[in-house]
């Protein structure tokens, strides 16, 4: 049995004592926008796998693309002087895609992790390229999620993840995040939110010196942290703020990247343009791992022209450009385009939003928020003081459970629940997510 037997696997996140009470779903199958456990229950898939499975289970265009290449080629390396076709046909594909960003060049890897890691280790080749060695800060915001690696754990503003992995990378500044629900100032005006947030950024450069710091990198929507979604003046603000030091902005879009958010990229919701973008997740929406960073030409040019050996990146995977998963992607975001998923979060997104508000009446929910298709509801012990919920206490897990018997699976995060379904949900699915959550939540009341 699965769910019960004591098994070698030991699930990230949590403790090697598996809390007995807590029952493991074991997902057997998926199709479209529905899993099926082992017990043959048919369940909505509110979480898409983990913010990935974009494009819905069981693709068939999918499938067909990734098995007419493991006939042709499962894997060659795409290293110095060696190819194939798929890895040219994606960098292709992608630098067309964000013709907008003056997207130049990618770099590939397998996870967003690898993407954090590449944005990380590039912006600092950049500097070192353009003839200033000297600037190998990072600036950072709090409850940011960058992937595990040593370099996206130290960025990272969410401390659970430093402990036991220190000593960390240094030289990292983790400034406050745009969260108009909690925010030192306690300010509730979004104007004023960023205001503050702006004169900390430009008072810390000031602190620091514009000329030690890399980059700033951050996600256009906090994801893991609790679905943060900035202020409308936020991110054009940063950006102008960065330009005058310039400092480059590295966008982890590994979430919000090909649609998520109701706009192709994350930053684009703010028409901001990043130097260099980070995607994995959605790219090939979990048929096979794949991620890419992709950097302007600002960035290519500077290194492309750097002097001595800075012109040589220095920096790749065995798995960078992997074939079958580059030709998994290229069907992946045939789909987002052809059935314009952006489009598609955005309207039912806005259902979703909207429906969400109205179980802030539950007892524990102080806030629901969100854009496009990633939300969360913000779980609290106290209306008043906006106090979190214990993330002990199992809370989360206890509604996600309940959630699950009335067939809709949702991701409990600490104190918070986090829905990220598939970018091919339905109006009508996105209502049922919220009836099923509203009846989860009065049982637990
Ligand atoms: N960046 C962001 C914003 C993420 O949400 C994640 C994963 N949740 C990562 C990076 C790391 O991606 P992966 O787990 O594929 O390494």
């Amino acid at each position: 049995d699965y769910k019960t037997a004591t098994k070698n696997f030991w699930h990230p996140m949590s403790p090697s004592k598996q809390d007995p009470s807590q029952e493991t779903l074991i997902v057997v199958s998926g199709e479209g926008n529905y899993v099926t456990d082992a017990d043959g229950n048919r369940l909505l898939d509110g979480v898409g796998g983990l913010w990935n499975v974009n494009v819905g289970h069981n693709r068939a265009e999918v499938k067909d693309a990734i098995k007419a290449q493991l006939d042709q080629l499962a894997y060659y390396q795409s290293f110095d002087g060696v190819a194939h076709p798929r890895v040219y046909d994606l960098a292709d594909r992608l630098v067309g895609m964000l013709a907008q960003e003056d997207a130049h060049r990618v770099l590939f890897g397998s996870n967003g992790s690898d993407a954090v890691e590449t944005a990380l280790k590039l912006s600092r080749q950049y500097w070192i390229a353009a003839g200033e060695p000297g600037r190998v800060r990072f600036l950072s915001l709090r409850n940011s999620y960058h992937g595990m690696h040593i370099g996206g754990t130290s960025v990272g503003g969410n401390a659970v993840y430093h402990y036991n992995h220190g000593p960390l990378l240094p030289g990292v500044e983790l400034l406050d995040s745009p969260f108009l629900y909690r925010n030192p100032w306690n300010t509730e005006d979004p104007a004023e939110l960023t205001d503050h947030l702006i004169r900390q950024l430009e008072e810390r450069i000031e602190f620091l010196g514009g000329q030690t710091i890399a980059a700033f990198i951050a996600e256009p929507v906090q994801g893991a942290g609790g679905v943060i979604v900035p202020p409308e003046d936020y991110w054009p603000r940063v950006r102008e703020v960065l330009d005058r030091h310039g400092i480059l902005m590295i966008s982890d879009e590994v979430v919000t990247g090909f649609g998520r958010t109701g706009n192709m990229l994350g930053s684009r919701g703010w028409g901001v343009k990043p130097d260099i973008m980070a995607f994995a997740k959605g790219i090939s929406a979990g048929y096979i791992p794949l991620a890419a960073t992709v950097f302007n030409r600002r960035v290519a040019d500077a290194i492309e022209n750097g002097p001595g050996f800075s012109n040589v990146i220095m920096h790749g995977y065995t798995y960078s450009g992997h074939p079958t998963a580059a030709a998994a992607a290229l069907a992946v975001l045939d789909i987002v385009e052809r059935d314009d998923l952006p489009g598609n979060a955005g309207l039912v997104g806005a259902v979703l939003q909207d429906e969400l508000q109205a179980l802030e009446s539950h007892r524990y929910v102080g806030e629901t928020r969100g854009k496009g298709l990633m939300a969360a509801i913000d779980l609290v012990a106290d209306k008043g003081t906006r106090e979190s919920v214990d993330p002990s206490s199992g809370i989360a897990h206890r509604i996600a459970a309940a959630a699950r018997e009335e067939g809709v699976v949702v991701r409990p995060a600490g104190t918070k629940i986090i829905l990220s379904p598939p970018l091919t949900l339905e109006a009508d699915e996105a209502r049922e997510m919220v009836r099923a959550l509203d009846a989860a939540l009065s049982r637990v009341d």
